[in-house]
């Protein structure tokens, strides 16, 4: 199997040597039997590995061009895991504007003495470079970045990473593979809240860490076994269910996105909207490089501060006001009272993350009532 289209719809079907089952079974035992005394089978305890876990992880394996993967429980668990190859005193060089939860976790840990890390602003080159001239043991890239799809040169700054001897971790949770393969641009090691788009149903928090040599897989597959922080047989069931219709639920939505960019882009009530596939878009060039496509997530900035944003999301009718992004369903958040409320006051000024921001995540819903939807809440704030 070579298109990636196919592994995600073909990895693992009509493979079971029991009954012939099309579809991969669900293993749920949380141990398996011995075959003899002191002769375990090719499985014995599900922490360590199962059947439907490692299912999943070789498609997500495939679909990234990576070595292997270890499938987590959540996405902050897969970034935990990727922190778990840091010694104190080493260095994490991360975007300022990273998700929330990522930032949060990042400084949580360096307070209590795991690690030193650094925020800068990714876009700017030579802020990167004197982040890493003080010594770096792991650079990670969010790109886009949450909430406001700043696109990174990943090449650009995997030569960098490796210039100072760091592993480069890409966070690939807004894309997924179906439109960036970060390790083809030089990435060790890709992590993905799989609660997204790889789920794609909203009914799973799941993450993912793919890596690309056998080194740091072998290194991750023990810490996750020694900490326990895999997906469950029943997650890793779901999450690859969702990865079936991946390629065709982002051609569908990233075209939804792209026709709801252009009608925020004309609104007198919105200052600017950030997505990539807007030619005004800073990063519109990166992006079309480096990308397979600019993807179904975008964000904007209403005139009229938090007054206006409570009466806009109050007005809308098919836009969901949720966290989380990536599924079947439109869903608006609003990041500094929400997603990156975590992060502080301080840090989301310096990150540029303002009261009037709105995050969008597209659905599988009709462009037209998606539009209306829009077109009459935004009529509502007047
Ligand atoms: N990385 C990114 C880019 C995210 O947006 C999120 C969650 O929103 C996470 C990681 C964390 O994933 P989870 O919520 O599955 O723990």
């Amino acid at each position: 199997m070579k298109n990636s289209g196919t592994i995600a719809a073909a990895n693992g079907i009509a493979k079971d040597a029991a009954f012939g089952a099309v579809t991969p079974p669900l293993y749920l035992s949380s141990n398996f039997a011995f075959r003899e005394f002191e002769h375990e089978q090719e499985y014995e305890y599900s922490r360590t590995s199962n059947p439907t876990r490692n299912l999943l992880a070789d498609t997500l394996a495939k679909l990234e061009s990576g070595g292997g993967a270890i499938v987590t429980s959540s996405g902050m668990a897969a970034v935990h895991l990727v922190l778990g190859l840091l010694h104190p005193g080493e260095r994490v060089v991360a975007p300022h504007d990273c998700y929330g939860g990522t930032h949060r976790l990042l400084a949580a840990l360096h307070d209590k003495g795991h690690f030193e890390v650094e925020f800068v602003d990714q876009q700017n080159e030579d802020a990167l470079a004197a982040a890493l001239q003080l010594g770096a043991a792991l650079v990670i890239v969010e790109t886009p970045s949450n909430p406001l799809m700043r696109v990174s040169d990943i090449e650009a700054i995997s030569r960098q990473a490796k210039s100072v001897g760091a592993r480069l971790a890409v966070d690939n949770t807004f894309l997924s593979p179906a439109l960036q393969q970060p390790i083809a641009l030089g990435a060790d090691l890709v992590i993905h809240s799989t609660t997204k788009y790889l789920n794609g149903h909203s009914d799973v928090v799941g993450g993912a860490v793919i890596a690309a040599n056998s080194i740091d897989l072998e290194n991750l597959q023990s810490w996750a076994n020694m900490t326990g922080i895999a997906g469950s047989p029943f997650d890793s069931y779901l999450t690859l269910r969702g990865v079936r219709s991946l390629f065709l639920r982002i051609e569908r939505q990233q075209r939804t996105a792209g026709a709801v960019a252009d009608f925020l882009d004309q609104r007198p009530e919105i200052s600017v909207v950030h997505y990539p596939g807007l030619a005004t878009h800073p990063n519109h060039e990166l992006a079309q490089r480096q990308q397979s496509g600019f993807g179904a997530m975008l964000s904007f900035e209403l005139n009229g501060g938090i007054a206006a944003v409570r009466r806009f999301v109050a007005a809308l009718k098919i836009f969901t006001l949720a966290e989380s992004l990536g599924g079947i369903e439109s869903l608006i958040a609003h990041p500094a009272t929400m997603t990156h409320v975590g992060m502080g006051a301080e840090a989301r000024l310096v990150a540029g993350i303002g009261e009037g921001l709105l995050r969008v995540s597209i659905g599988l819903e009709a462009e037209e009532d998606l539009l209306s939807d829009l077109a009459s809440s935004l009529a509502a704030i007047a």
